[in-house]
């Protein structure tokens, strides 16, 4: 086994030569759709990504679900090794519908990479995938490297949680490949996000006619977007988004429902209880008599949080892509991953070190191709001085 700065060169140098075996394998997923709700499309990335396993000759096994995607688990095993795992995660769900990756397929621009998921995430997949084989290839890994691909990110994770918790709690480092920021900053700090669906339910009757025996649950609605809005306090970083509406019968009907998406945003999980509470208030309190409301839950993030050692593995990670010959800083952001979900189990969680990329979630997504070999390069070295307790 190679040890040290001689491995860290080896792994290096088998990474600087594989750009163009990057670019294919990243051209053939980002060509295969994989919107969360496709769980054929997301297991056949990953499917994809278990052949390049096995071409180089790491095992991996599978966790089946009946709705989302599957979540595929790769290990670099090292005997005679009393390390815990060093975790890389990743999701292979996207947030674009079928047939989008038809209409506009992987390109390349004045280096730039565009296509569906080439930056959030399919790039950050890649590299830990390469991460893994050049550990495999050289042999140089002190200790277990897991890769964690799930498929149901962009929906909150409502399969992968569970595995994601277990994963990380097993292991003594999480590094997530989500999309570099496009300052080639990575995430040390990620908000946590409760996405809820609000349902008021009131009476119909002809608004001509019988007005006062109607109960309009639009109106109530409106009430409520005003009180939720209010919770609002941006310095706190707190906020609150009604992001969708929709109801009523017809315009001459007092509307007997109506409903509204809510994005909650939060820092620190003490806010987390009371924005609940403050929410749980007014969805119980009816202004409008004669309605009432209910709320259900269909996405919960949990933020992340640095604590000390996530901070010491910033440090890490920053002399590593020093050497990489890459410039970068720790960034918070307001967008929420399955980083908060490693984080929240107390293990040392890095964000963003995926490619370099910006406009997520947009037709006009991108990814830097010349971020793709030192971003791998980073996360290979980062990889081996936290096995090393460096
Ligand atoms: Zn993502």
């Amino acid at each position: 086994m190679t040890r040290g700065a001689e491995a860290e060169e080896a792994v290096c140098r088998w990474l600087a030569e594989r750009e163009g075996e990057m670019l294919a394998l990243l051209e053939e997923v980002v060509n295969i759709d994989s919107g969360s709700y496709d769980k054929a499309g997301v297991d056949a990335v990953g499917e994809r990504f278990a052949r390049f396993f096995a071409d180089h000759g790491i095992p991996t096994s599978w966790r089946r679900g009946d709705t989302y995607g599957d979540a595929l688990r790769a290990e670099l095993a090292s005997p005679g090794s009393n390390l815990k795992p060093v975790l890389l995660m990743g999701h292979r769900d996207t947030v674009f519908p079928k047939g989008e990756a038809g209409r506009r397929p992987f390109k390349i621009v004045d280096g730039r990479a565009y296509g569906p998921g080439v930056a959030d995430m399919k790039g950050g997949l890649v590299v830990n995938a390469f991460v893994l084989a050049a550990l495999a290839a050289q042999d140089a890994a002190p200790g277990p490297v897991v890769a964690l691909m799930t498929g149901d990110e962009e929906i909150g994770s409502p399969f992968s949680r569970s595995i994601i918790e277990e994963e990380a709690a097993a292991a003594r480092a999480a590094f997530n490949g989500e999309p570099g920021r496009a300052s080639g900053n990575i995430v040390s700090g990620r908000k946590g996000g409760i996405f809820l669906l609000l349902e008021v339910f009131g009476k119909a009757a002809h608004s001509g006619a019988n007005f006062a025996d109607g109960a309009s649950a639009i109106g109530e609605l409106a009430h409520k977007i005003v009180a939720l809005h209010a919770l609002t306090e941006l310095e706190a970083g707190i906020t609150v988004n009604v992001g969708t509406v929709r109801g009523g019968q017809s315009v001459n009907t007092t509307a007997p429902f109506a409903e509204a998406e809510v994005d909650l945003r939060y820092v620190t999980p003490q806010q987390r209880a009371a924005l609940v509470a403050a929410v749980e208030r007014i969805v119980a309190t009816s202004t409008v008599p004669g309605t009432h409301a209910r709320f259900a839950t269909r996405g919960d993030f949990l933020p992340l949080v640095a604590s000390p050692e996530s901070e010491r593995m910033m440090a890490t990670y920053k002399a590593a892509a020093a050497d990489s010959g890459l410039a970068v800083d720790g960034e918070f952001t307001g967008g929420c991953s399955d980083a908060g979900f490693s984080a929240a189990v107390g293990t040392p969680t890095l964000c963003g070190l995926g490619p370099v990329g910006g406009k997520a979630h947009s037709p006009e997504e991108y990814m830097e191709v010349a971020s793709l070999v030192p971003r791998a390069q980073a996360l290979a070295r980062a990889v081996l001085r936290c096995e090393a307790g460096r």
